[in-house]
C-alpha cells in the first residue's frame, strides 16, 4: 500500500529533512500508485521510471552531502507543453511526433535546481486549447472523482494526477483558466500567477499575451512553495518581471481579519449551476466569519470577456502555430512542392479544434476584418483590465466561482465548442487583465464532484491571494478529501 504519494510537498519536505524517508521511497510510491490507477485515469503521457529513480538517487545523495533544499527529492509532474530536456514534448498533438526537447524550460530548470524530481509528463488539450482535455490527440483523461466525467482542461492531466495521488504536485499552464478550472474540477489548488511572474521560456506558446505557468497542488502552502521556486526574472523571457520574489510559503499568515473581499455582482448570473453557486456563496460566508469584510464590486465588461478572449487567443494562436510546417519540428508529411508539404503536414498533424482556432484567428486578423474584430477586442481588453483596477481600489481581492459548472460527463460538449467556450467566462478575465488568480476546493455537488472558489488578486498580489486561500483552507477540510478510485 502506497503512502508517501498521499503526502503534500510540505509534509514530504519535513520527512526528507528529518531522514524519515528518502526521495527514492517517495518516487517508488508515486510510481506504484501511477501503475495501479493510471490505466483508468490516463493522466500520464510518459513517465520514465528509470530516469525518475535516477534523479531520486541524486537527490538523496545531495541530502547526504548537506546540499539539499526544502524541495530536494520531491517529484513533480509536468504538463506536456513545457520542454523537459531529452524528452518528447507532445503538446497533446500528433504534429510534434518525434520531437525531443533540446533544453529545459526555465520553470523546469528552476524546479530541477531546487532539487525536484521531474517525474513524468501529463496529458492536456492539444496546444492547451480546450476545457476538458478531450481535445488531446493522445488519450482520454478521466476525472478521479467520477471516471465518467472530464477532469477539466486544458491541464487535465496535471489536476487528475494530483487528485488521484499519482503525483504529489504538478505544473500546468493557464491561458484562459487551464490551471484554475481543472484544479476546481478535480478538487485541487491551482494558481495562475500574474503575467510575467514566471518565465515562459520553454513553454510552448498558445497565446503569448495570455499564457502563464502555474502549479496544481493539494494545498495552498504547496502552491506557494512551487511558485517561489519558479518565479522571477529570466533574461530568456523579456516579459518576465524583474520584481523580487518573496518567500511566499514562509510568509503565509492564515489571517483573514481586516481584509476586504469584493464579490462581483456580474459573476453570480443565470446559467451558473445552483449547487456551484451554493458552495461558492457558503465559502464567501466562511471568509466573512473569519473576519473578512465583504463588499460588492462591479466588473461590467465581463459580459464581453468570452468573445474578447476567443478573438485574441485564436489570433495569437494562428501566428504561434504557423511554425508547425513539417520543416522545423516533428511530423512531416511529404508533398509535391513546399506548399503541399505544409498543407499535408498540418492537415494530418492538427486536430479539429486546433484547425478551427487557426481559421478563426486568421480570419479576425485578415485585412477588412482586423478593425472590426481584433482591434475592437484589444480595446475591450483594456476596459476589462480597467474594471479590475477600479475594483481593486475598493477591495483586497475578489472572490467568485471558477467555473459555472462542476465537471461534466465525457462527450457532453464534444459537438458544441461554443458551449465549452461559454464555461470559461469566470477565468478568462484574469488572463485578459494580466492579474493573478487562485482556485481552492470549497465543497462538493450532491453527485460528489468538487467545486472551486476563485480568489483574484491585483497584479503581483500573489501573496495576498495565497494568504486568503490559506486562511480559508485552514478553516475547512475540503482539501483533505480524497477520491475513492479503484485501479
Ligand atoms: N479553455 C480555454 C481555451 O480553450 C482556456 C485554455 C487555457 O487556459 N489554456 O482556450
Amino acid at each position: 500500500m502506497s503512502v508517501l504519494n498521499e503526502k503534500t510537498v510540505e509534509e514530504l519536505s519535513v520527512l526528507l529533512e528529518s531522514g524519515a524517508c528518502t526521495s527514492q521511497e517517495i518516487v517508488r510510491d508515486v510510481l506504484a500508485e501511477k501503475n495501479r490507477i493510471d490505466p483508468v485515469i490516463r493522466a500520464y503521457v510518459e513517465l520514465d521510471e528509470e530516469d525518475a529513480l535516477a534523479q531520486a538517487v541524486e537527490a538523496d545523495a545531495a541530502r547526504a552531502r548537506g546540499t539539499a533544499g526544502p524541495l530536494t527529492g520531491i517529484p513533480v509532474a509536468i504538463k506536456d507543453l513545457l520542454n523537459v530536456r531529452g524528452q518528447s514534448c507532445t503538446c497533446g498533438s500528433k504534429i510534434l511526433q518525434g520531437y525531443r526537447s533540446p533544453y529545459d524550460a526555465t520553470a523546469v530548470a528552476r524546479l530541477r535546481s531546487a532539487g525536484m524530481v521531474m517525474a513524468g509528463r501529463v496529458n492536456m488539450d492539444e496546444f492547451a486549447m480546450g476545457s476538458s482535455t478531450e481535445n488531446s490527440a493522445l488519450q482520454t483523461t478521466r476525472n478521479p472523482w467520477n471516471t465518467a466525467c472530464v477532469p477539466g482542461g486544458s491541464s487535465g492531466g496535471s489536476a487528475s494526477a494530483v487528485a488521484a495521488r499519482m503525483a504529489v504536485a504538478s505544473i500546468g499552464s493557464d491561458t484562459g483558466g487551464s490551471v484554475r478550472q481543472p484544479a476546481s474540477f478535480c478538487g485541487c489548488v491551482g494558481l495562475k500567477p500574474t503575467y510575467g511572474r514566471i518565465s515562459r521560456y520553454g513553454l510552448t506558446a498558445y497565446a503569448s499575451s495570455l499564457d502563464q505557468i502555474g502549479p496544481i497542488t493539494r494545498t495552498v502552502k504547496d502552491a506557494a512553495l512551487l511558485l517561489g521556486a519558479m518565479a522571477g526574472h529570466d533574461p530568456m523571457d523579456s516579459t518576465s518581471s524583474p520584481l523580487d520574489v518573496p518567500d511566499y510559503a514562509a510568509s503565509l499568515t492564515g489571517e483573514m481579519k481586516g481584509l476586504k473581499l469584493g464579490v462581483p455582482k456580474e459573476y453570480f448570473v443565470e446559467g451558473i449551476e445552483p449547487e456551484v453557486d451554493a458552495c461558492v456563496r457558503k465559502a464567501i460566508a466562511q471568509c466573512e466569519s473569519l473576519g473578512a469584510e465583504i463588499v460588492e464590486v462591479s466588473l461590467p465588461n465581463t459580459r464581453y470577456a468570452t468573445a474578447t478572449y476567443y478573438i485574441l487567443a485564436t489570433a495569437e494562436a494562428s501566428t504561434n502555430l504557423a511554425r508547425y510546417d513539417g520543416v522545423r519540428y516533428g511530423l512531416r508529411v511529404e508533398g509535391a512542392d513546399p506548399i503541399a508539404l505544409y498543407m499535408n503536414t498540418r492537415a494530418a498533424g492538427f486536430g479539429s479544434e486546433v484547425k478551427r482556432r487557426i481559421i478563426l484567428g486568421t480570419y479576425v486578423l485578415s485585412s477588412g476584418y482586423y478593425d472590426a474584430y481584433y482591434l475592437r477586442a484589444q480595446k475591450v481588453r483594456t476596459l476589462i483590465a480597467r474594471d479590475f483596477s477600479e475594483a481593486f481600489a475598493r477591495c483586497d481581492a475578489i472572490v467568485c466561482p471558477v467555473s459555472p459548472t462542476a465537471a461534466y460527463p465525457l462527450g457532453s460538449c464534444a459537438d458544441d465548442p461554443l458551449k465549452m467556450y461559454l464555461g470559461d467566462i469566470f477565468t478568462v478575465t484574469a488572463n485578459l487583465a494580466g492579474i493573478c488568480g487562485l482556485s481552492v476546493p470549497c465543497g462538493f455537488t450532491s453527485g460528489g464532484l468538487p467545486v472551486g472558489l476563485q480568489i483574484l488578486g491585483a497584479p503581483f498580489a500573489e501573496q495576498k491571494i495565497l494568504d486568503i486561500g490559506y486562511a480559508y483552507e485552514q478553516s475547512t477540510a475540503w482539501h483533505t478529501e480524497k477520491p475513492a478510485i479503484q485501479g
